[in-house]
């Protein structure tokens, strides 16, 4: 078997260490090229000893003294910054996962696809922000975009083999989150704390607050229509708590194909890993007699406001998803630094949504990687404004 090149952008966070530990398991089959993170240098500078990295890359250059010294006498390069992610990005090699948190992925994920790398796709925001300018990038160089998200995975397993054409509708599930039995009256209430608990998945802060909040299934929507082109009309949400069945295709014969297993997003990744064959997986297997039930039921509008604002978006086209995503990042971070309360955090992009839209011009621009990257700067400044003005209301 030939050995494969691979980096991982975002290797310290949770989907990069899960990825770490499909890798470890058959080292002699990869040559590492890059790891990349941000803040924990430890990490980054053992798993990059571990792995034999050509080069270990941290977001941030004030950084870079520490991750030298911590890499020291090790052969690998360390370098620091968005430019450096960039020269890592370039780097050849066969597969890349994708998986820094935030807009902060778009650009790597770019420049990688423009080399024909085929690139393991975590990053959420990179299609949420700019699907159609991702997916025009991976056609040109012939590049291959594997999902990685749990939902989007299952539903690319459940299309091998079928036409496209034949699909009535996707469902992608929900496990509903930390609140989904609150009172809707506390969840005004609800701390930092309490949002950042998962009943069933095990994940980095941010991605757990979206999913007590439902912008992570949001966020999701958007991606099945970029990723597979279906419809709005033919994408739907259900509650599933078991989080047990992934999502489900529905055919024009009334077959359903559901896709179920454990919720450890390592089969996910080890199915893009190893694409598109099946491996051995460290997964638990399901007993589904000691399941003993499935629950599904429709989401609570009131409850989950960021899903009507995902079809809004979606039926509304442009740039809006940049404009949701940038604003859902800078209200989930005066979440997390106590400036507005949780539910506040789908007011503050709904307005910014209407904002734009009111104003138009912006938000029918072309998608370049330069528009994109104005339009996300104006909708921070923008979420910004509108978060002062709640705290003072
Ligand atoms: P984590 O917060 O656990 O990890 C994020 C990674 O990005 C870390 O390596 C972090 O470095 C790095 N990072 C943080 N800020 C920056 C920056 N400004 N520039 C470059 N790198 C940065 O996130 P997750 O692993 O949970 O999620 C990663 C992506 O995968 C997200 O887009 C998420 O939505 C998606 N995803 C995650 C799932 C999960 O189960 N966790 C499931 C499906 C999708 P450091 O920690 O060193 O500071």
């Amino acid at each position: 078997m030939a050995v494969r090149r691979i980096s991982i952008f975002g290797a310290t966070g949770s989907i990069g260490q899960s990825t770490i530990d499909l890798i470890r398991r058959n080292i002699e089959e990869y040559d590492v090229v890059a790891l990349t993170g941000g803040r924990n240098i430890a990490r980054l500078a053992e798993d990059a000893r571990a792995l034999r990295a050509d080069m270990a890359v941290t977001a941030f250059p004030e950084r870079l003294g520490e991750l030298k010294e911590a890499l020291s006498g090790s052969g690998v390069e360390a370098a620091a910054g968005e430019s450096a992610l960039l020269l890592a990005a370039d780097r050849p090699a066969d597969w890349i996962m994708s998986a820094i948190v935030g807009a902060a992925g778009l650009a790597p994920g770019l420049h990688a696809l423009r080399h024909g790398t085929t690139l393991a796709l975590a990053n959420k925001e990179s299609l949420v922000s700019a699907g159609p300018l991702l997916l025009e990038t991976a056609r040109k160089s012939g590049a291959r975009i594997l999902p990685v998200d749990s939902e989007h995975s299952a539903v690319f397993q459940a299309l091998v083999g079928e036409d496209p054409a034949a699909v009535e509708k996707v469902i992608i599930t929900a496990s509903g989150g930390a609140f989904r039995d609150w009172p809707l009256e506390k969840l005004a209430h609800a701390t930092l704390e309490q949002a950042s608990s998962h009943p069933n998945w095990d994940m980095g802060q941010r991605i757990t607050i979206d999913s007590a909040s439902m912008f992570n299934k949001a966020m999701e929507v958007i991606e099945t229509k970029e990723y597979f082109g279906f419809s709005p009309d033919q994408i739907e949400v259900l509650i599933h708590p078991q989080s047990l069945v992934h999502a489900l295709v529905g055919f024009r014969d009334g077959a359903f194909m559901a896709h179920m297993g454990a919720p450890d997003m390592r089969h996910a990744i080890g199915y893009a890993l190893h694409w598109p064959d099946r491996r051995e997986l460290p997964v638990a297997r399901l007993d589904l007699a000691r399941v003993g039930n499935l629950e599904f039921k429709a989401p609570d509008q009131a409850r989950y406001p960021a899903l009507g604002l995902a079809y809004a978006v979606l039926r509304a086209g442009g740039l809006n998803g940049t404009v949701f995503n940038a604003a859902k990042e800078r209200a989930l971070d005066g979440f997390i630094d106590g400036r507005i309360k949780f539910t506040q955090m789908a007011q503050v992009v709904e307005q910014v949504l209407d904002r734009f839209q009111q104003q138009g011009g912006h938000i029918n621009a072309a998608m370049t990687l330069d528009n994109l990257t104005q339009i996300d700067h104006l909708a921070r400044i923008q979420s910004d404004r509108i978060m002062t003005e709640l705290a003072s209301a």
